[in-house]
């Protein structure tokens, strides 16, 4: 039998909440976005229903057709997946939060084109935390001057960073890398930046990402279930 996304959203709230825990954190300190990229609108509707505000997408045209859609409803929409300087005017018109800033170029574009009257677009950099093994994601090396540098720009409002960690079974590694964007953070905090938002952590890795600091798990599969590419 599956599970209604109801019943799998209170399973995954109660996850976040448990590890939170395990972390010595209050649970209301993550924010759990649920990732509905190539799921319908009518399960973003069901999550909705049972409370679920923020909702992740990663494909420009998915997320302007469900929030053109689904207008009617006060969801929050973080735009999570790779944008390329073709997109960034929808993107601008669209979303609240964009978690994959990787180069200025991107930021600039987004922060000239957020319409007026619209508040600041919240974003987060993109960091590449798996060296070689990944290509996605600024540098560590690069990331102090990127971050400096967007949130200098007037519509955009820098709010922390995001990263995804190679797969990997290695349960060390894996916290070795939340570990690493968390310090990172701390440093641009402490060069005068005031990041508050790390997004970290997917449906298989957590509890590893809370117990570093995530403040935002990004979770497709654990409430929608697979993800069938072949539609
Ligand atoms: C698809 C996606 C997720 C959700 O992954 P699940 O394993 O289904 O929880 C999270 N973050 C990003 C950037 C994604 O592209």
């Amino acid at each position: 039998m599956t599970q209604s996304i109801a019943d799998a959203l209170a399973a995954t709230r109660q996850h976040v909440a448990a590890a939170a825990q395990l972390a010595g954190r209050p649970p209301d300190t993550v924010t759990l976005l649920a990732v509905s990229k190539t799921h319908p609108d009518s399960a973003i509707r069901e999550a909705y229903a049972a409370g679920q505000r923020a909702f992740g997408e990663n494909y420009v045209q998915e997320l302007v057709h469900k929030a053109a859609q689904l207008a009617a409803l006060p969801i929050e929409w973080h735009f999570i997946g790779p944008l390329q300087s073709n997109k960034t005017r929808d993107v601008a018109a669209t979303a609240h939060w964009v978690h994959s800033i990787e180069r200025l170029k991107i930021a600039e574009r987004l922060s000239a084109q957020r319409p007026p009257g619209l508040p600041p677009l919240n974003v987060l950099i993109q960091v590449n935390v798996s060296g070689e093994a990944s290509k996605s994601g600024c540098t560590p090396q690069d990331l102090p001057a990127l971050a400096h540098a967007v949130a200098a720009l007037p519509q955009l409002r820098l709010r922390g960073l995001m990263c995804i960690p190679e797969p990997t079974p290695d349960r060390a590694l894996l916290r070795a890398r939340f570990a690493s964007l968390r310090s990172l953070q701390a440093q641009l905090n402490a060069a005068g930046l005031a990041l508050d938002t790390l997004s970290m952590g997917m449906s298989a890795d957590i509890d590893a990402a809370i117990l570093e600091g995530s403040t935002l798990v990004r979770v497709g599969t654990a409430i929608f279930g697979q993800r069938d590419y072949t539609r």
